[in-house]
C-alpha cells in the first residue's frame, strides 16, 4: 500500500486522479479472469464474465450501449458504444479482458499490493493496466458532458491470449466502417505501429512400425522428423536473407513441442511437432505458409499437416498516418519526450483489423513484466495512457 507521505493522489494532465486509477485497477486484478489456454474449463460462465459485470456496472449510469459479445463457447466480450456527434468511421479502442493463467505464482497474484507507483499482480500490466486506463479515459470524457465527434467502440475484448477469438467476431460482425483503431498492450506508452504475425499448426512425420531387432523393416518417423528440423532451421536462415525488415526482428520457424514413438522396442511410425511460425509485416501470411510447404514436400517425407491453430495476421500502420502523428503529439505533450514510433516482435489483436484501417497499439507498463512472476505496472504510465486516450477519443478525425 501506498505510504501517506507520498503525494500520489494529484490529477493527472488532463483531471484523472492516480489514486482512482489504483483504485479501479486494483478492482480488475482482483477479479481472476484466467484464459485457460486450451486446457479444459469447468466454470458455468465464461471466462471474463467477472470484469464484464464490473464494467457494466461502472457504465449502467452513463448514455452508452452496452453489448455482452459471446465469441466462442467460453469466452465473451463486452462493447461498449458511445454515439459521436457525426456520422461516419468512428474509433475502436481495445483492451484484452482475459490474462494468462499465474500457476507459476500461486501466491497474491490475485491479490493486488501497490507499492509506491507501481501496482504488482496477474494482469497488473498484461492487460489490466490498459483496460483502467481506458475506463478511466471513457469516464472523464462521459462525466466532462461533451459528447464526442466521432464514435467511439471502447471493446473489452475476451480470449486474445489464446483465440482471439474477441476481436475477430467483432470485426467479422461489425456493421459501421472502422475509421481507426487503438489497442491498449503494454508499450510504454509508444505508439506501435508493426508487429509480426503468428501461424500455428502441428506436422505430423509418418513411419512404419518394426521390431527394433531387425529395425530396416520399418522406416523410422523420428528420424524423418530430425531431417524436416533441420530442413526448417536452414529454411528460417535463407527466409531471414529474403526478408530484412527494417523495425522488427527477422522471421522465425520454432519448433515448440515433439512428440514421437510408442515403446522402446518398437521402430516409432509416426512423430508430431507444433510450428510457431513469425512472419514479418511485409509477408503474406497465406503465400509464406504455401512457399513454406511446397519447400517441405521437396524433402519428400511422408508427411501430413494439421490445421492451423492460430493464423494472426501482422500489424503494418504507416508511421505518416494521421493516427499514428497524433499520438506521437500526445506522448510528447503528456510525457515530455520526443520519440518515434516503434515496432514489436510479439502480436496482438492489432493484426485483425480490417486492411487499410489506420491501428497502433499503445498502453502502459512494458512487455518484459508481462506474464511474468510479481508482474507490475507503473501507474504514472497508467495515468499517462489515460490521458493520450482521452486526447484521441475526442480529437475530431474529420478536420
Ligand atoms: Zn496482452
Amino acid at each position: 500500500m501506498g505510504t501517506s507521505h507520498q503525494r500520489t493522489n494529484v490529477a493527472g494532465p488532463s483531471g484523472i486522479n492516480l489514486d482512482a486509477i489504483a483504485k479501479l485497477l486494483a478492482d480488475l486484478i482482483a477479479l481472476p479472469t484466467v484464459n485457460p489456454m486450451g486446457r479444459p474449463y469447468d466454470n458455468a460462465v465464461p471466462v471474463e464474465r467477472p470484469i464484464i459485470e464490473y464494467l457494466e456496472q461502472r457504465f449502467a449510469r452513463y448514455d452508452v450501449q452496452l453489448e455482452r459479445q459471446p465469441c466462442s463457447p467460453i469466452h465473451e466480450s463486452l462493447l461498449i458504444t458511445v454515439p459521436g456527434k457525426t456520422a461516419g468511421p468512428g474509433t475502436l479502442i481495445e483492451a484484452h479482458v482475459d490474462t494468462v493463467p499465474a500457476d507459476d505464482w500461486p501466491e497474491r497474484a490475485f491479490q493486488p499490493r501497490r507499492e509506491g507507483t507501481k501496482l504488482y499482480g496477474r494482469g497488473a500490466c498484461d492487460d489490466k493496466g490498459s483496460l483502467a486506463a481506458i475506463v478511466a479515459a471513457l469516464q472523464a470524457i462521459l462525466e466532462s458532458g461533451a459528447q464526442p465527434q466521432q464514435t467511439i467502440w471502447f471493446l473489452a475484448a475476451g480470449d486474445e491470449e489464446y483465440g482471439q477469438s474477441g476481436i475477430r467476431h467483432f470485426v467479422e460482425r461489425h456493421p459501421s466502417r472502422i475509421g481507426r483503431a487503438i489497442f491498449g498492450e503494454p508499450t510504454d506508452c509508444v505508439p506501435v505501429i508493426q508487429h509480426k504475425g503468428t501461424i500455428r499448426w502441428d506436422i505430423t512425420v509418418h513411419g512404419r512400425s518394426a521390431h527394433t531387432s531387425q529395425p530396416d523393416l520399418g522406416s523410422n518417423a523420428i528420424v524423418g522428423a530430425a531431417r524436416l528440423i533441420d530442413f526448417l532451421l536452414r529454411y528460417q536462415e535463407d527466409l531471414r536473407r529474403r526478408y530484412t525488415g527494417t523495425l522488427v526482428s527477422g522471421p522465425s520457424l520454432t519448433v515448440t513441442m515433439i512428440n514421437g514413438g510408442r515403446t522402446r522396442n518398437i521402430v516409432p511410425d509416426e512423430c508430431t511437432m507444433a510450428i510457431d511460425f513469425r512472419i514479418l509485416p511485409e509477408m503474406d501470411g497465406r503465400q509464406a505458409v504455401n512457399e513454406l510447404f511446397a519447400a517441405i514436400n521437396s524433402l519428400e517425407l511422408p508427411i501430413t499437416h494439421s490445421d492451423f491453430q492460430c493464423f494472426a495476421p501482422a500489424l503494418n500502420t504507416p508511421p505518416s498516418d494521421l493516427l499514428v502523428q497524433r499520438a506521437l503529439d500526445l506522448y510528447r505533450e503528456t510525457v515530455g519526450q520526443t520519440i518515434q514510433p516503434a515496432a514489436v516482435p510479439y502480436g496482438s489483436d492489432a493484426g485483425w483489423v480490417p486492411a487499410g484501417v489506420p491501428a497502433i497499439v499503445l498502453g502502459p507498463g512494458n512487455i518484459a513484466q508481462a506474464h511474468a512472476v510479481n508482474e507490475f505496472v507503473d501507474l504514472n504510465q497508467v495515468q499517462q495512457c489515460a490521458a493520450i486516450y482521452q486526447r484521441l477519443l475526442t480529437h475530431d478525425w474529420s478536420s
